[in-house]
C-alpha cells in the first residue's frame, strides 16, 4: 500500500472521440496531470487531504479548459457565477460558496468560509463581503473571458434553455467540465472539493450540485470522499454524493458497488446524466459515470497511477 490516494476529474462527459485530436487529448490530459501531480507533491510529504484537494482543484480553476475559476461558463445575464464545496471527512468539517462573482479561485474561497467562519454557506454579495475581508483575490470580468464559451452563450442566450457546459443536443457531444479532487492522506483523513461555473445560459441565481455538501460534495473518514460533475439538478434530487456514502455505512456495501449502484442505476431512474470520483478510508478509487467519458486521474493506495477520458473498452 502507498498508503495515500488521490483522483481528480475535470467534468463528466467529453468531446466525443471521433472529434477529439491526439493535440486535444494530450492538452486536457497534461492539464490533469498536473493537477494531480499537485495533490500528489503535499500528500507524499505527509500533508493533509484537505490541503491536496485544495491545490489540485486550484490548478484545474486556474486552468481555461475546464468549467470552473477561470473557464466558468457564462449565465443568462452574461456574468460567471461560480459555486464551489470542500469537506473533511475527520470531523465532517465543510464549507461551500454559491453564486459568486470575481473571485480568483472558489475553492480557496469556500475553504475560508470552513475555517474563519462559523457557517457552512454563504452566497452572492455575502460571500464576497466575506471574501473582502478574508483577503481573497479577486479579478475582473476579462479574466473569464472565452471565445468558445462565449460563442455556447451566443446560440441559447435570451431562451429559457441551460446547457452543460459544451454540451451540444444535435451533435450530442457533451462535456460538463466542473472540477474536483477527494484524497486520503497519510494520517487516515478523507477530504473532497468541488468547483463549478454551473451551466451556460442558466438563470441567474441557480445554484448547482457542486456547492451542495451531500449532493456534489460529501467526506467522511468511516466511508469515504466524493465529489461528482453531471446536470446538478439530478444531483441534488439524487442527494448523490451522501446516497454513496449512506449505501457503505448502512448497507456495508464495499466502495465500487455503493459509487455504481448511485451512478449507473439511481441516477439513470431519474434521467440523470454525469460521474463521480470517490477514495476509501483503504485507499480504493471509484470513478463511475453514465456518460461517454469523464476527464480524470487518479493514483490509487497500492500505487497504481491513470489519467483517462473515455471508458474502457
Ligand atoms: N454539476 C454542475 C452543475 O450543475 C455542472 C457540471 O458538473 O459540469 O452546476
Amino acid at each position: 500500500m502507498n498508503k495515500f490516494a488521490i483522483a481528480i476529474h475535470g467534468g463528466a462527459g467529453t468531446i466525443l472521440r471521433s472529434n477529439m485530436t491526439p493535440e486535444k487529448e494530450k492538452t486536457y490530459k497534461d492539464a490533469l496531470w498536473k493537477a494531480l501531480t499537485e495533490g500528489e507533491g503535499i500528500l507524499e510529504k505527509g500533508g493533509t487531504a484537505i490541503d491536496a484537494v485544495e491545490a489540485a482543484v486550484c490548478s484545474l480553476e486556474d486552468c481555461h479548459l475546464f468549467n470552473a475559476g477561470k473557464g466558468s461558463v457564462f449565465n443568462a445575464k452574461g456574468e460567471h457565477e461560480m459555486d464551489a464545496s470542500i469537506m473533511e471527512g475527520n470531523k465532517r468539517n465543510a464549507g461551500a460558496v454559491a453564486a459568486v462573482r470575481g473571485i480568483k479561485n472558489p475553492i480557496r474561497l469556500a475553504r475560508k468560509v470552513m475555517e474563519k467562519s462559523e457557517h457552512v454557506f454563504l452566497v452572492g454579495d455575502g460571500a464576497e463581503e466575506f471574501a473582502k475581508l478574508h483577503d481573497t483575490p479577486f479579478v475582473d470580468q476579462e479574466y473569464f473571458f472565452d471565445e468558445f464559451r462565449y460563442k455556447q452563450w451566443q446560440k441559447i442566450k435570451g431562451s429559457d434553455n441551460f446547457q452543460l457546459d459544451h454540451s451540444d443536443k444535435e451533435n450530442k457531444e457533451q462535456k460538463f467540465g466542473t472540477v474536483g479532487a477527494v484524497a486520503l492522506d497519510l494520517d487516515g483523513n478523507l477530504a473532497a472539493a468541488t468547483s463549478t461555473g454551473g451551466m451556460t445560459n442558466k438563470k441567474f441565481g441557480r445554484i448547482g450540485d457542486s456547492s451542495i455538501i451531500g449532493a456534489g460534495t460529501y467526506a467522511d473518514n468511516r466511508t469515504c470522499a466524493i465529489s461528482c460533475t453531471g446536470s446538478g439538478e439530478y444531483f441534488i434530487r439524487g442527494v448523490v454524493a451522501y446516497d454513496v456514502h449512506c449505501l457503505m455505512e448502512l448497507k456495508g456495501y464495499p466502495l465500487q458497488k455503493a459509487a455504481d449502484e448511485v451512478i449507473m442505476k439511481r441516477l439513470l431512474e431519474i434521467n440523470g446524466d454525469g460521474g463521480l470520483i470517490a477514495v476509501d478510508a483503504l485507499g480504493n478509487i471509484a470513478l463511475p459515470f453514465n456518460t461517454e467519458g469523464m476527464y480524470r486521474a487518479y493514483i490509487s493506495g497500492t500505487g497504481e497511477k491513470a489519467v483517462e477520458i473515455y471508458a474502457k473498452g
